[in-house]
C-alpha cells in the first residue's frame, strides 16, 4: 500500500487513454487552436497494462478509463480487458459521453468493465447542443440504454452544472434520475488550463448550494446517506420514499482533498500528481527503455511520493500546461 506524505492511502488510478473527442464541451474543450497527442506518442494498450500491474503490485485495486473520449480509442476492449485480466483488481469503470456505446457496450462488459459514469448536463436536447456542440441528447440516450442492457449499472450521470446552460435544469435531471434508478452526480465547475474553457468555467460557476436548493425546492428535502468510503468525492443524498442517488462534487466549495486517493496517468505517459496542479511524472521514458512492472512501480512510488495536498480553486488559478480533457476528469 502507497501513502503519502500527508498519511493519504492512494490506491485508484484515473488512466487517460486519449486526449481526443467527438464532442466540443463549452467549459472543457475549445473549438479552434487545439492540437493532440499524435499517436505514436499515446502509450500503447501493453504499456497501459504494464503500469496498471505496476498500480496493483503496490496496492491499487481501482481503475477508472477516462479522456478526451475513451471510447475513441480502437483499442478500448483490449485496454479493459488487459486491466480487468490482471489478479488483485477489484473494480474497472470508464467515464465516458456515452455516443460510442451501442457499439461497444457489449464487447467492453465481456472483456471486464463493470461501470459507467455518463456525461449528461440537460435532457433539454437544444439545450445540451449549446453546452456539446456536436452530438445529440437522442444518441447519448441510446448509449446509455445500450450500457444498462449490457448489465453496466448502476449508470452514473455527471451533470456539469453551468450558468445559463443548464442551471434551470438540475432539477430535472434530478428527478428523471431518480425514476430511472440513476446516481446523478452534480458537479462545480472547475477552471481548466487557463484558456477559453476556464475563463467560462470561471464565469458560469454555480455553487453547490444553488444546486441543491433548486434540487430541494422542486423534489423535497434531500436526506444525507453514510459514506461507503472516506475517498468518495460525491456526497449523496435521497429523496424520502424514492430509489436513486444524488450527489454532489464540489471541489470549489468543499475541497475533499484531504481524503484523495487518486493517482491519474496521462495518455501520453505521465502521472498527473493532482488534477488540480500542473506537477507531473513521466514514466513513458522507463516503459519504452523496457522497464518492468517493479521499475514502473518505483515511478508510481515516487509520484505518490510528490502528490500535494490543497488547491486554489476559490482564487480561479488551478493548472496552465493541461486542460481537463488532457488530464482526464
Ligand atoms: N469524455 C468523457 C466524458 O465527458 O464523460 C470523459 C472525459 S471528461 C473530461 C470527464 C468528466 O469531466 C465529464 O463528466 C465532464 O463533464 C467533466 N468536466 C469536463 N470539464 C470540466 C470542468 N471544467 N469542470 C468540471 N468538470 C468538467
Ligand atoms: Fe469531450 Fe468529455 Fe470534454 Fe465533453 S467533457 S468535450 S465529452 S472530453
Amino acid at each position: 500500500m502507497l501513502k503519502d506524505r500527508f498519511g493519504r492511502q492512494i490506491d485508484y488510478l484515473r488512466i487517460s487513454v486519449i486526449d481526443h473527442c467527438n464532442l466540443r464541451c463549452v467549459y472543457c474543450m475549445p473549438l479552434r487552436g487545439l492540437s493532440f497527442i499524435p499517436s505514436p506518442e499515446l502509450l500503447t494498450a501493453e504499456e497501459i497494462e504494464r503500469v496498471a500491474a505496476a498500480a496493483v503490485s503496490v496496492g491499487f485495486r481501482k481503475f477508472r478509463l477516462t479522456g478526451g473520449e475513451p471510447t475513441l480509442r480502437p483499442d478500448l476492449v483490449e485496454i479493459v480487458g488487459r486491466i480487468a485480466a490482471l489478479p488483485g483488481v477489484d473494480d474497472v469503470s470508464m467515464t465516458t459521453n456515452a455516443i460510442l456505446l451501442p457499439r461497444l457496450a457489449g464487447p467492453l462488459a465481456d472483456a471486464g468493465l463493470g461501470r459507467i459514469n455518463v456525461h449528461v448536463d440537460t435532457f433539454n436536447p437544444e439545450r445540451l447542443k449549446k453546452v456539446m456542440r456536436f452530438g445529440t441528447l437522442d444518441e447519448i440516450e441510446r448509449g446509455i440504454a445500450a450500457a444498462e442492457a449490457a448489465g453496466l449499472r448502476p449508470v452514473k450521470i455527471n451533470c456539469v452544472v453551468t450558468r445559463d446552460y443548464n442551471d434551470m435544469d438540475v432539477a430535472d435531471v434530478a428527478r428523471r434520475a431518480l425514476e430511472r434508478d440513476w446516481h446523478a452526480r452534480f458537479i462545480e465547475l472547475m477552471p481548466l488550463g487557463g484558456g477559453e474553457a476556464a475563463r467560462l468555467s470561471l464565469s458560469q460557476f454555480v455553487p453547490t448550494r444553488e444546486t441543491r436548493e433548486r434540487i430541494e425546492a422542486a423534489l423535497g428535502p434531500l436526506v444525507a446517506l453514510p459514506r461507503v468510503q472516506a475517498a468518495d468525492e460525491s456526497r449523496n443524498y435521497r429523496v424520502e420514499g424514492r430509489r436513486g442517488v444524488i450527489g454532489f462534487i464540489s471541489p470549489v466549495s468543499e475541497p475533499y482533498c484531504g481524503t484523495c486517493n487518486r493517482m491519474r496517468l496521462t495518455a501520453d505517459g505521465r502521472f498527473h500528481l493532482c488534477l488540480l496542479n500542473d506537477d507531473e511524472l513521466d514514466v513513458k521514458k522507463v516503459l519504452r527503455s523496457g522497464g518492468a512492472v517493479a521499475d514502473v512501480a518505483a515511478v508510481l512510488a515516487r509520484a505518490v511520493g510528490l502528490k500535494p495536498t490543497g488547491h486554489r480553486l476559490e482564487e480561479g488559478i488551478s493548472t496552465e500546461e493541461r486542460s481537463m480533457f488532457q488530464i482526464g476528469g
